[in-house]
């Protein structure tokens, strides 16, 4: 069984929102634009094209299912037209049954991927203008009142079209004020409606299309204050996370050396030792003690020891095996090694290995001369067995560790302790 440490599924921020990175300068602008009024939310430059892009997906869903259901009506009415007016069949057939629905396959077409802030509002206003005048032409050549039922129908689409249409202030009004144009101007040369009836049916139509763009107003800002609150929510997750992971690493890992704390190395043996599959009998404790470290301290001052502590921790990181052994601080210039899947052989060899890289190490310390400061450890090796409890293995290495001690220091001594053997000596 390998372990990972400091574990970097913690670490994770989770499912990245669909924003992407986001610059300081979007999130100022963010919070200003927040701070303020709902109703006075603007969005400008890169927050524009931010919300553009973060926005499209939904905005081209709409405007492609759009294109589809107004193609089809169109065919739809081109049969009515053919079974109702059949004079006008080659108009009906081309221009409603086949222009107008091409027309609208072109713009569910170009919305596949995202064309600019110019292109996207400019199909769906050309298109929708485009309908208007087919059925404006239509309701001409059959005259009468079905002429007046005709726009009003494709009226009625334009307003709609308004209402569905995620676009901005102007060009909702372009396309509102388009259509009363041309709703307008068929009704002018109607001759059979009365001037008086025009004027009446343009100016109530008039209110329905201001409404309307003010409605669209309304709902384009409430989408922006909605971009707005996720970019406010994205910076907040991102904070949050942040924050965990400092306290992630104030937990588990020792400020000074950057390895393991004493808490990571006991919550790692209780893993160890509440996992079936680990084989205890490959598990050892290795205890490891700097030798005479006040002589150091008390010579080169607290931050020559400092930094003693530090490469100490390296070295003894370097001469273990990644993934299979957990180097960890245990206090002040003592250390403990968790080591799986070693045998004994191993966990001698390794604690020797700990041993003779620390003894060649020239400590580099401020205000110290290189090659001038040098230490040795001593170290306790204790196996595990099924029987015995992680606590009562760490007590049997700090007994082997003191024997390492008495015999002399800076030698590795094993649990249980005998007469002094050479695998306890010095290389
Ligand atoms: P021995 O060989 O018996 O272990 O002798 P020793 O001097 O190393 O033993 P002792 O435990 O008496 O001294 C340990 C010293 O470590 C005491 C303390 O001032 C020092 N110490 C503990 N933590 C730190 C630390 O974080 N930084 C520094 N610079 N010194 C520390
Ligand atoms: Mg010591
Ligand atoms: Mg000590």
């Amino acid at each position: 069984m390998t372990f990972e440490f400091p574990p970097t599924a913690y670490l994770q921020t989770g499912p990245s929102s669909r924003l992407g990175p986001i610059d300081a300068c979007i999130e100022a602008e963010a919070e200003r634009l927040l701070a303020g009024r709902t109703r006075d939310i603007r969005l400008r430059g890169p927050v524009m094209a931010r919300y553009q892009a973060w926005s499209w997906p939904r905005r081209a869903k709409i405007v492609r299912a759009w294109m589809l259901w107004v193609a089809g009506l169109n065919i739809f009415l081109s049969v009515i037209g053919l079974l109702f007016v059949p004079m006008f069949l080659a108009f009906s057939l081309v221009a409603v049954g086949l222009f107008v629905p091409a027309a609208n396959f072109v713009v569910h077409r170009l919305w596949r991927r995202p064309r600019g802030p110019w292109i996207e509002p400019l199909s769906l206003v050309v298109v929708t203008l485009t309908t208007m005048v087919v059925y404006g032409i239509f309701g001409a050549l059959i005259g009468g009142y079905d002429q007046e039922r005709y726009l009003t129908g494709a009226l009625f689409l334009a307003t709609i079209a308004l209402v569905v249409f995620d676009m901005t202030l102007g060009w909702s009004t372009a396309l509102g004020v388009s259509a009363l144009l041309i709703f307008a101007l068929f009704q002018i040369f109607n001759l059979h409606v009365e001037p008086t009836q025009v004027f009446f049916s343009i100016a109530f139509f008039g209110f329905g299309v201001a409404a309307t763009i003010e409605a669209r107003r309304t709902a384009t800002i409430l989408a922006h204050k909605g971009f707005l609150l996720t970019v406010r929510d994205a910076q907040h997750s991102r904070a949050l996370a942040e924050a965990n992971r400092n306290l992630h690493r104030l937990a588990t890992l020792d400020p000074l050396t950057g390895i393991a704390n004493r808490r990571s190395a006991q919550d790692h043996t209780d893993c160890l030792w509440q996992n079936d599959g680990v084989d205890k009998n490959q598990v050892a404790v290795i205890m490891a003690d700097i030798d005479h470290f006040k002589r150091l301290n008390d010579a080169f001052g607290h931050a020559a020891g400092d930094a003693c502590i530090r490469q100490v921790a390296d070295a003894m990181v370097a001469s273990t095996r990644r993934g299979l052994d957990l180097v960890s601080r245990y206090g002040g210039e003592e250390f403990m090694v968790v080591l799986t899947d070693a045998s004994a052989e191993t966990a001698m060899l390794i604690a020797e290995r700990i041993r003779s890289s620390v003894e060649a190490l020239e400590i580099e310390a401020p205000g110290v001369q290189t090659g001038v400061l040098t230490v040795t450890l001593s170290l306790g090796v204790a196996m595990a067995r099924d029987d015995i409890g992680a606590e009562l293995l760490g007590n049997q290495a700090d007994d082997a560790l003191y024997e390492a001690k008495r015999r002399g220091r800076n030698r590795v001594c094993r649990w249980p302790i005998g007469p002094a053997l050479p695998a306890d000596r010095r290389a």
